[in-house]
């Protein structure tokens, strides 16, 4: 290898988990990396919503850590004191029946928020927010860039990682890659309706969090039970994919109405909370692929997340990981 040749410059669209233990990675094998995120903050799904005095995570809601990678980085997280164990009082609801929940699983939050692991790691990262980007062209053998809001990407780059769900990857990949757009709508990702209750005063429940096997809700949850959150007590209560699919285009307003109904037969009554209601529209769904990404190395085009590698926390930062490994080999090769 050529020492002294510059490593190649690696573009990375969409700041949650993958694409920031990818650009991570990257810059610890010492490539240059520039992240695009259409949010104004990073972590993706993986997130927090704030009010006044309260605050309750409203997409991931814990992550296990059984890969000794992940274990790794995990104890990095937990040092830097951004990530702790969650142990809550679980129940399960099934057959209109309570029962106790397993709870020898180790399960993990993010502290004090469930963003905290994605904002620890975008501190060393250069990540542009606000920036959709919505047109990706290659020519003379570089990546070029268009966001929606300022218009063309002065820089080129090398590489080009799409760190997005399936169906926004699909959008930018459609008339550039044929064979990527064809695995990208292939998966069939499903939306989620998640309601944020904060209530005046703490609520008598006997479970901090309790999976819902029901007509609309699938999990309620009690953010005050994880670790290091101050303030109001708030609920987090998630309808499941089927319904949340179905009624995906239904009005916020509607939504909330029924899903609050819902959890008030389950003995959350919500009715002088301050509501918050969430709509996600691409929130689970993934296909299996034999290494948890894609690669092009001929165009240098590829794809990581949770949707390629078992649809949760710890795939979408494993698959980050192993797509920076496999770049930086590709480009040790075409050195
Ligand atoms: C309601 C809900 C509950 C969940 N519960 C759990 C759980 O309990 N445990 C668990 O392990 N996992 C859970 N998950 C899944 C977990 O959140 C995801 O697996 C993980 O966060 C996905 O990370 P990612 O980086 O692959 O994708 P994302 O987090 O979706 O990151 C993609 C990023 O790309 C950005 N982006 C998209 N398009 C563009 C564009 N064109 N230009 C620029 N930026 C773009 C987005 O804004 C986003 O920040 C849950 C998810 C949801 C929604």
């Amino acid at each position: 290898m050529n020492e002294l040749k510059p490593k190649p410059s690696v573009a990375i669209i969409g700041a949650g988990l993958a694409g920031l233990s990818c650009a991570d990675r990257l810059q610890t094998l010492g490539f240059q990396v520039q992240v695009y995120e259409k949010s104004r903050g990073p972590s993706g799904r993986m997130s927090t919503r704030h009010g006044e005095g309260w605050s309750a995570d409203h997409g991931a809601q814990y992550f296990t850590a059984r890969d000794p990678v992940f274990i790794e980085a995990l104890n990095t997280w937990i040092k830097a004191g951004v990530a702790a164990d969650w142990n809550p009082r679980l129940s399960v609801y099934e057959g209109e029946q309570w029962r106790e929940g397993n709870s020898s699983e180790h399960r993990y939050v993010g502290i004090p928020a469930m963003n905290s692991p994605g904002q620890f790691l975008a501190k060393t990262i250069s990540i542009k927010f606000n920036q959709t980007i919505d047109k990706i062209y290659q020519q003379g053998g570089k990546w070029f860039l268009r966001s929606l809001e300022n218009g063309d990407v002065t820089q080129s780059f090398d590489y080009l990682v799409l760190a997005i769900p399936a169906p926004q990857s699909f959008a930018l990949t459609k008339l550039v890659d044929h064979s990527i757009e064809v695995i990208c709508s292939s998966v069939n990702m499903q939306g989620c309706w998640t309601a944020m209750a904060r209530l005046s005063e703490k609520v008598d429940m006997p479970f901090d969090a309790a999976f819902i096997n029901g007509e609309i809700i699938s999990w309620i949850s009690r953010n005050n039970s994880k670790p290091g959150r101050t303030g109001h007590e708030t609920w987090t209560i998630h309808a499941n994919p089927q319904w949340s699919q179905q009624w995906i285009e239904l009005d916020k307003e509607e939504s909330s109405k029924r899903i609050l109904e819902s959890a008030k037969k389950l003995g959350l009554n919500c009715q002088n909370a301050e509501i918050s209601i969430h709509r996600w529209r691409y929130a689970s769904g993934a296909i299996t692929t034999e290494m948890g990404f894609i690669l092009n190395e001929n165009n240098k085009l590829s794809l990581c997340g949770d949707w390629l590698n078992g649809g949760r926390v710890e795939g979408a930062w494993l698959s980050g990981y192993k797509l920076a490994n496999a770049i930086n080999i590709s480009a040790e090769t075409n050195l």
